[in-house]
């Protein structure tokens, strides 16, 4: 589930649709949860189905650290990877505001940490972009992000968090003790679906 101080906007018909926050979203607040409605697609579910449906699922899915395939059932499908996103997935499985998101700023993603089973073209226009979206781009990335929300992080117990109640019980639990203390850190390594490292 999105934040709900958010609207999806028709971008292009390349890149089609993208979500926008409609209000200021503080750095720290959680953007994305998978709540309990998230539909769950098992690899051999994924292979029965025919190509056509298996790139719908590819293209608004992400990859789980279990090789689920975690299709939202709401919004949160249509936001856009970024090469230098406003937003990115933590290893206690929601997404944060890595920096303040302003009214009418698009919401944007790093896919890399989705495990990614191919290759994808991206089209972020920034001046860093790369321009291909790789697998192996989780481990290229992973450490420098965690520094990044470990920086971040913090601040997601003094933000107003609209997406609170939908975070199950075990990640509250994982939270306080990080508040407690912050060498019990969760990094995005957790998030690396294992079998998809012999690429
Ligand atoms: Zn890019």
């Amino acid at each position: 589930m999105v934040h709900p101080d958010t609207e999806i906007r028709l971008i292009d018909p390349k890149i089609g649709y993208g979500i926008f926050a409609t209000k200021r979203i503080p750095e720290g607040t959680i953007v994305y949860v998978r709540d309990e409605l998230e539909i769950q697609i098992s690899e051999e579910e994924f292979e029965n189905y025919n190509e056509i449906y298996k790139n719908l699922i590819r293209k608004y899915s992400y990859i789980d650290k279990n090789g689920y395939r975690i299709l939202s059932w709401d919004l949160a499908k249509y936001v856009n990877h970024c090469c230098d996103p406003n937003t990115v997935i933590t290893g206690y499985g929601f997404e944060i505001a890595i920096r303040d998101i302003e009214p009418g700023e698009e919401i944007t993603d790093e896919y890399a940490f989705f495990n990614l089973d191919k290759e994808e073209e991206v089209f972020c226009e920034k001046k860093n972009c790369r321009k291909r979206i790789k697998p192996e781009d989780f481990e290229t990335y992973y450490q420098e992000w965690d520094e990044k929300i470990k920086k971040t992080l913090p601040k997601i117990f003094i933000v107003e968090q609209p997406l609170f109640g939908y975070i199950d019980k075990n990640t509250k639990k994982e939270l306080e003790e990080f508040r407690k203390d912050p060498s019990n850190y969760k990094s995005l390594y957790n998030l690396r679906y294992k079998k998809l490292i012999e690429y």
